[in-house]
């Protein structure tokens, strides 16, 4: 899929038409302090293909004038999307700050839809012809308010996308490192890199994949994701919440493995909720990294407690393991590139339907699903439909008699009877027609 993004002066009306776009996607997980409310970043479908949305707008740069702000939102965008979604104002007409933006996006040679929007009626129609000076091409008239012209610009921005290419990391294990500023992730890629026996390969990425690292080890291929974005822009960026976020959401979705690292030295943070909330809801495989450990004071009964305490913060994340690492010691960072497939196989693993079902069908027999006003589930018969994560439809008498608890239990049934360290497993009741 594709990656398109919103950009405009301010109050040309972009978060509308970025949720036009988007529609009204529920989120999988609703309890998770996740980041898809955020709306700056969201995920949606046209014509059969998925898509990824940023909306520019959503990333502040406190403390900047104005138009630098906007031109520093350009260049995210720029960075990060394979279209521009161009956003102009009918009712303002062109201003100053729209050719600024317009000659930014002529020099990146993105492919660039130019929208005006606020083309409420068709009066205002005559309103679009000022923007040709732009030399941007043909504008879309659209009405954000109305819902006007989307059709069209989602026709336009899956055309403009890139043609499929073969994937170059076939075969390979991705894996990302997220965590606020500071946490350590430089200084653990570059300890796992540094590792003995690994070689990091001379692979020539796309311009947009450069930032990634290809390695070997043991036999085995892996690729750590958009590492040196972190440092492509500098700490000025990183530190825009939002921006991180984003570049985090971005990397996150183009990896297999996430690793969420936590600052020993400053402990559990909100900011950290955020993200790993999103590599939740992704459905990667995840694993806590507990960095920093040199610094920590310690007893027999740290760690221990500190678990707890991540248990207890990130309790949708009870499936991940954690691990107590230190980049600038390499305590254990030996320990990591196992872990990573040890949960990449199982977020891939798939479980024969025999066996399956005989485990259900034994789990329903010994404890079977409470009533529901008179009513009981039945469970028929079982199916795992997808991995990455393990996806798997039970098919039953009414899909309403599935309730959470039980639900839960069926989980904990296939985490005892498989294991699936390090990943999240969803499932679905469906009728059994
Ligand atoms: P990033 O912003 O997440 O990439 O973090 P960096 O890798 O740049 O590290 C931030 C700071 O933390 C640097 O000063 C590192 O030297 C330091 N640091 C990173 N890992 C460790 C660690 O395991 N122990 C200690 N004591 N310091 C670390």
């Amino acid at each position: 899929y594709g990656t398109a993004a919103i950009v405009g002066r301010p109050n040309v009306g972009k978060s509308t038409i970025f949720n036009r776009m988007i529609g009204e996607r529920k989120s999988i997980v609703e309890d998770v302090p996740g980041v898809t409310r955020d709306r700056i970043y969201g995920k949606g479908e046209w014509l059969t293909k998925d898509f990824r949305l940023i909306d520019t707008g959503g990333i502040q740069l406190a403390n900047e004038p104005f138009s630098e702000e906007i031109r520093m939102q350009v260049e995210i965008a720029i960075d990060e999307a394979d279209v521009i979604v161009f956003l102009v104002s009918g009712i303002e007409g062109l201003t100053h700050d729209d050719e600024m933006i317009a000659r930014m996006l002529q020099k990146s040679q993105k492919p660039v839809i130019l929208c005006v929007n606020k083309i409420d009626n068709s009066e205002r129609k005559d309103l679009i012809y000022e923007f040709y000076a732009l030399g941007l091409g043909d504008p879309i008239a659209v009405s954000g308010v109305h819902g006007i012209g989307i059709g069209d610009i989602l026709d336009q921005m899956v055309a403009a996308f890139p043609a499929k290419g073969k994937d170059e990391y076939e075969g390979m294990t991705r894996f990302c490192l997220i965590g606020r500023p500071n946490v350590g992730k430089s200084s653990l890629v570059n300890a796992i890199l540094n590792e003995d026996r690994v070689i990091v390969s001379s692979i020539e990425g796309t311009t947009r994949d450069a930032i990634d690292t290809p390695f070997r080890h043991d036999g085995k291929d892996y690729v750590v994701i958009d590492t040196a974005g972190i440092r492509k822009r500098g700490k000025i960026y990183e530190n825009v919440e939002k921006y991180s976020v984003l570049r985090a959401m971005s990397a996150i979705e183009r990896s297999d493995v996430v690793l969420f690292l936590i600052d020993g030295e400053s402990g559990i943070r909100d900011q950290d909720k955020h993200v790993a909330g999103y590599a939740h809801e992704a459905g990667k495989a995840v694993i806590i990294v507990y960095n920093k450990w040199d610094v920590v004071e310690k007893d027999d009964a740290t760690m221990a407690r500190i678990e707890k305490e991540i248990r207890k913060e990130f309790i949708y994340l009870s499936y991940a393991p954690i691990v107590f690492v230190s980049a600038l010691t390499k305590q254990r960072v030996h320990t990591l590139l196992p872990l990573i497939d040890e949960v990449h196989d199982y977020s891939t693993m798939r479980v024969q339907t025999n066996v399956l079902n005989e485990v259900i069908m034994d789990a329903q027999l010994m404890t079977p699903p409470p009533t529901h006003n008179g009513r009981r589930l039945k469970i028929y018969y079982a199916s795992q439909v997808a991995v990455a994560p393990p996806t798997f439809v039970l098919f039953v008498n009414e899909p309403e008699l599935l309730h959470f608890s039980y639900k839960r239990f069926i989980e904990n049934t296939l985490r005892e009877a498989f294991d699936f360290t390090g990943t999240t497993l969803r499932i679905i009741a469906r009728e059994r027609k």
